[in-house]
């Protein structure tokens, strides 16, 4: 579609997509709402939560509470599992039936397969990984930022010359609203043609991800080991101290690429984004692809025998020492702390 067949006066409301997990709405459905609410305001327009999957009809409550005007379900048996081709062509005939203006998705695992495929059903485009929003009252143009240059610069991208205007916005940097009972609002039900389904794929089987106890994304708390952990012993170190503070593992590539732990781990470019409270990056040098998956964490700790690696620039706490010399010191200590 061209700029100019546009009909944008057609299109309206703002749209969250949710993020469910099994029977869990993920917190960052009610972020997505918190920054979705502002919009809407300016708009002066619904804010809607889309909720896709199998029996999440009694899920859809708490989007209310959250800042939702009105949730849309679209409970199917074939949506029991994520298949991207199905999810998109499902809300692809959403989005042609209903028009919404601007479509805000979480910047997840999901999400992120999700929304390119929307923004080719569409005729659209995308903004992916944004950090801020910004939407013209009058037009209802989106403009977004996000990082680039490997998180070195943003840039500001105008996503108005399409409609509806998709985007997945960084999880951890936009806050929910307090949850309000008070609120109320419209629950109803997309009902699905047999063909909106059909695909030739079938999930046989799902596996959990191996040994990621707390996962990275809602870690308060991540404690990351690269090459210079030497092995695989040297991460037992790290499920230690990650134990005494009800924290989580990360990983460099180098450690992943070794083998000495899964890929669920993997911090940076190939790997999560993640955006804890305390990072701690131990034998890790601080390579660009890895510092654009840690780098907006709120506190830094790195440890390195090497005070020039670039980690060392990028943190809050630089710890120059030998890591299997700090890493246990670190634990006793923390240990000694929660005890007493
Ligand atoms: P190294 O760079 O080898 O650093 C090891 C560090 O350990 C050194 O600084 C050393 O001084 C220190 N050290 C050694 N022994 C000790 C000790 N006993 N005590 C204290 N310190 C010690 N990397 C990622 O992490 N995530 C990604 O998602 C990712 N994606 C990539 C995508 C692409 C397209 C490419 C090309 C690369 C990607 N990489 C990624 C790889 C990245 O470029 C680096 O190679 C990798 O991050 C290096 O891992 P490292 O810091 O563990 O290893």
């Amino acid at each position: 579609m061209t700029l100019g067949e546009i009909d944008k006066k057609s299109y309206k409301d703002i749209w969250v997509i949710a993020e469910i997990l099994g029977d869990v709405v993920q917190p960052v459905t009610w972020e997505l709402l918190g920054a979705g609410r502002g919009l809407a305001e300016k708009r002066e327009c619904n804010l809607t939560c889309i909720m896709l999957g199998t029996g999440v009809a009694k899920l859809a409550e708490p989007a209310i509470r959250y800042g939702a005007d009105s949730v849309i379900v679209v409970d199917h048996q074939d949506l029991s599992t994520f298949i991207e081709e199905t999810w998109a062509a499902v809300l692809a005939r959403l989005i042609e039936e209903k028009k919404p203006e601007t479509i805000l998705a979480p910047g997840t695992l999901r999400g992120r397969s999700l929304t390119p495929r929307l923004a080719v059903l569409s005729g659209s485009g995308a903004g992916a990984d944004c950090t801020a929003l910004d939407i013209d009252s009058d037009s209802g143009d989106l403009s977004v930022t996000r990082p680039v240059y490997g998180g070195n610069k943003t840039a500001t991208v105008a996503l108005g010359g399409s409609r509806p205007q998709l985007c997945t916005l960084r999880h951890r940097i936009f806050d929910p609203l307090e949850a309000d009972g008070s609120r109320s609002g419209d629950v109803t039900t997309f009902h699905l043609k047999t063909s909106d389904v059909a695909t030739g794929k079938r999930v046989l089987q799902e596996v959990n991800e191996e040994g990621v106890e707390i996962k990275l994304s809602d870690a308060n708390f991540i404690i990351s080991g690269g090459r210079g952990m030497r092995g695989p012993e040297g991460f037992s170190l790290l499920q230690n101290l990650a134990h005494t503070v009800n924290g989580a593992v990360g990983a460099s590539r180098a450690a992943v690429d070794a083998g000495w732990i899964a890929y669920p781990h993997q911090v940076g470019q190939t790997g999560k984004t993640v955006q804890t409270r305390v990072y701690i990056a131990c034998g890790i040098s601080g390579q660009v692809q890895h510092l654009v998956g840690m780098q907006s964490s709120d506190f830094i700790i790195a440890i390195n025998k090497d005070p020039d690696a670039p980690i060392m620039k990028l943190a809050d706490v630089a710890i120059v020492g030998d890591l299997f010399e700090v890493l246990p010191e670190i634990t006793k200590r923390l240990a000694q702390e929660s005890v007493g």
